[in-house]
């Protein structure tokens, strides 16, 4: 595949642009494959490509039933951030920070990765606790976190409002420089076209309706919309679809899914610096390249597959955003949209092998996987080609939930993204 570079946008520039190549190819499914994997968002796609680039296994195809970074990959609020408090979470998330700061190189596709700052604002004693706690955790294994007086928080974010009478005063934030974000598409793109090009097969709107299993109980392939697919392995990478897509193999995996919701404004002028979050009053926002507030909330409370969700969780957290930034009380919406995603009970992903061989399982990343995409899909790939994990991955598995060695991470990931 052509690289992309200054002299292939001047070349074609002075070409009319006719020379640009299809970005990934759509060939007609193979009758067999070494591995596939379910689910076209950026954590499959980036696993196609780190077992064709790492591992030397590219008799690989990617089964999506919609369209790629359909799923959550392409309804996130991008946000990106290693600040997690326990070793094994702390290990994956700043692996795939290390990746993030080097992806649009690796890819040869811009993914826009942009570290601007992560700040967690702090209303009341508890959230000063939990957040110190989480600097020093972090400040231990090396990775940046620090503490923020309101008046430094207000020099960093300007229209934050800070005065006492605020309705939800702040009593400091905790800021991770090197966080910030990313654009969401261009991450299942780049990934997708890299896959391709090591001779990835990239297959869309073809939905998996059953997992095919052997006399032995080993898996064999999938049951597609276009007909039978043998496979050697499986990965499911499926998010909010998680469960009834391992169903058809007979496994039961602990997630809920429900609809986590987003919205964005009309385009301003550039006026906000970094990204701020709030988990006591349930919202955050950044501002897009574009110029758009990308404004997120906490999640729906009850299960859904619906990708909309409901109008009084959106409505809260506006209110809230006024009260943080009254600066905004006069902006206008654009769009609303919502995903399915998928949380387990202690906040932390599955990334594990199951009881069937041959069939892998990446999920649970919930409100919080899109930083998690170069990471986890790197270590998911090194599981299905080794058929054991990394040392990164190694506490992420279905086991966890049996012998109770769980990863809490809900003050780090219930609604912070
Ligand atoms: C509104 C919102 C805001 C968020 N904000 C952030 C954030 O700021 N930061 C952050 O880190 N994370 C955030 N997240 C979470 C993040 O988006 C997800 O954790 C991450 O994108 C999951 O990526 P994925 O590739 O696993 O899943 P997805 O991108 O959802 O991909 C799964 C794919 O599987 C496909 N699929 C499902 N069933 C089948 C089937 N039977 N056959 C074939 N294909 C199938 C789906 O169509 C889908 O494309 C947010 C999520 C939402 C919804």
């Amino acid at each position: 595949m052509r690289k992309y570079s200054v002299f292939a946008v001047a070349r074609e520039a002075l070409r009319g642009h006719k020379g640009w190549e299809k970005q990934w190819t759509s060939p007609e499914p193979r009758a067999e494959y070494d591995v596939v994997i379910i689910g076209g968002g950026g954590h499959g796609l980036g696993a196609a490509y780190y077992l064709a680039k790492e591992h030397g296994i590219t008799n690989v195809a990617v089964i999506e039933k919609g369209w790629l970074g359909g799923g959550n990959t392409g309804r996130n609020t991008t946000i990106i951030r290693s600040n997690y408090l326990y070793e094994e979470s702390m290990h994956i998330y700043e692996h795939s920070m290390k990746l993030w700061e080097g992806l649009s190189q690796e890819l040869n596709y811009n993914v826009m990765y942009s570290p601007r700052g992560v700040m967690m604002l702090s209303h009341n004693i508890h959230d000063q606790q939990s957040f110190k706690r989480h600097i020093h955790a972090n400040r231990l294994y090396g990775i940046d976190n620090e503490w923020l007086t309101p008046e430094q928080a207000k020099a960093y974010c300007p229209p934050l409002d800070i005065s006492a009478s605020a309705r939800y005063p702040i009593n400091g934030a905790a800021l991770q420089r090197r966080g910030g974000t990313a654009r969401h598409d261009a991450v299942a793109w780049g990934y997708a076209r890299a896959a391709s090009d090591r001779g990835v097969h990239i297959i869309q709107n073809c939905e998996v309706t059953g997992i095919r299993r052997g006399p032995d109980g080993r898996v064999t392939g999938v049951e597609t919309s276009r007909g039978f697919i043998g496979a050697r392995k499986v990965g499911v990478s499926a998010a909010g679809h998680t469960t009834t897509v391992m169903q058809m193999a007979g496994v039961r995996v602990p997630l809920q899914s429900s609809p986590l919701q987003a919205l964005v404004s009309e385009p301003l002028k550039p006026i906000f610096p970094c990204v701020v979050m709030s988990n006591t009053v349930h919202a955050y926002i950044s501002q897009s390249d574009k110029g758009e507030l990308v404004i997120g909330a906490g999640t729906d409370q009850y299960n859904s597959y619906s990708q909309t969700g409901g109008l009084q969780i959106i409505t809260h957290t506006l209110d809230a955003i006024c009260e943080l930034f009254p600066m905004f009380r006069r902006v206008k919406m654009m769009r609303q949209w919502g995903g399915i995603v998928d949380n387990t009970p202690d906040r932390s992903a599955i990334q594990s092998k199951t009881p069937v061989p041959g069939l892998y399982v990446n999920c649970g990343w919930g409100t919080g996987g899109f930083k998690a995409t170069p990471g986890s899909a790197n270590l998911f790939a090194h599981l299905i080609a080794r058929d054991e994990p990394h040392k990164f991955n190694a506490g992420l598995t279905l086991e966890r939930f049996r012998s109770g060695r769980l990863i809490d991470e809900a003050a780090a990931a219930a609604v912070a993204h």
